[in-house]
């Protein structure tokens, strides 16, 4: 049994451009410290990432719960996973339009259910059944994606339906078009957790559902080996199951660094894709690494003081 405890959190890798960095690196620290209070009190892995991970996704410069992008029709459609490395046991929920906080549902499916993952109205019901209320989709929309979309539309125009007409917060816009966020921690009882969320690509069809949500893509956590949040391109983080890949290589007897550098390398040389990941292995040390301009991510050991990185 391992008394160190870790926690690493993440608000995407993506080409953030300055002026969002405040804001990323603050989202960022809040989910660390909102997650190590649950670690730092003999919490468990997956509560420390679970209530992270809503923290991310109520902070509306990422693309996760309110502010996430709209797909080709102005609809914001939900991923989320959550995995117990003791287990092996997933949840997850996909192509959701009216969950504030999926990764809560996520975790749902994991202890409530003997499935893996629920898409769509099925995972809503699955919520509403379980004592969660649904949300207006408006609510998870915000001026700057609204204004996104437009633009996008008007850049290759198509026969697309009106956002809804949500009209929250959300800063002033920016470039670029992603934001996912995810956590992974350890916790003093040795147990691993993984989750991510995401709202996926902007202008992505209706349905398509990432890497975010897939076991072993998008996330895994095995206690043998260590637990991977991973984002970026997700049709390429899928060629290569990048999340499982980098536990391979933590098998393999890489550290969390070496491994998450592999990884990313990976990802690059065979498929062109880029991204990032964080790693938490057993022995509670932390791996990270990005392919992309920049990624938001925090971290915190009990052998090492809260870092944070934009
Ligand atoms: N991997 C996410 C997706 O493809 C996007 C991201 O991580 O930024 O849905």
């Amino acid at each position: 049994m391992s008394n160190k405890i870790a926690l690493a959190v993440h608000g995407g890798a993506w080409g953030i451009p300055d002026e969002l960095v405040e804001a990323c690196r603050a989202g960022v620290q809040q989910a660390l410290e909102r997650g190590w209070a649950v670690l730092e009190k003999g919490g468990t892995a997956l509560d420390a990432c679970e209530q992270a991970t809503v923290e991310l996704e109520n902070v509306p410069v990422f693309d996760a719960g309110v502010g996430s992008h709209l797909n080709r029709d102005g609809r914001v459609q939900l991923d989320a996973i959550v995995m117990d490395g003791a287990t092996l046991k997933s949840g997850a929920v996909a192509a959701v339009e009216r969950l504030r906080n999926p990764v809560q549902v996520a975790r749902l499916v994991l202890e409530r259910s003997d499935h893996m993952l629920l898409v769509g109205a099925g995972a809503e019901q699955f919520a509403v059944e379980h004592g969660l209320s649904l949300c207006n989709p408006s609510e998870l929309v915000i001026a700057r994606e609204t204004e996104r979309w437009y633009q996008e539309r008007a850049s290759s125009p198509a026969p697309l339906a009106s956002p809804s007409a949500g009209q929250a917060e959300g800063g002033s816009g920016g470039s670029g078009t992603m934001g996912t966020v995810g956590a992974v921690a350890l916790d003093a009882h040795g147990n691993l957790a993984a989750s991510t969320s995401t709202g996926g690509t902007a202008g992505k069809f209706p349905g398509r559902v990432g890497d975010s949500p897939l076991v072993g893509c998008g996330g895994y956590a095995d206690n043998l080996t260590g637990a991977v949040s991973a984002t970026g391109a997700g049709e390429a983080i899928m060629k290569v199951v990048l999340s499982k890949a980098a536990c391979d290589l933590l098998a393999c007897g890489s550290d969390p660094q070496a491994a998450a550098e592999k990884a990313v390398a990976l990802l690059q040389e065979r498929t062109q894709g880029r991204g990032g990941l964080l790693i938490v292995d057993r022995k509670a040390r932390v791996g990270a690494a990005f392919s992309t301009a920049r990624m938001a991510y925090a971290f915190r050991t009990t052998d090492s003081d809260p870092t944070v990185h934009v």
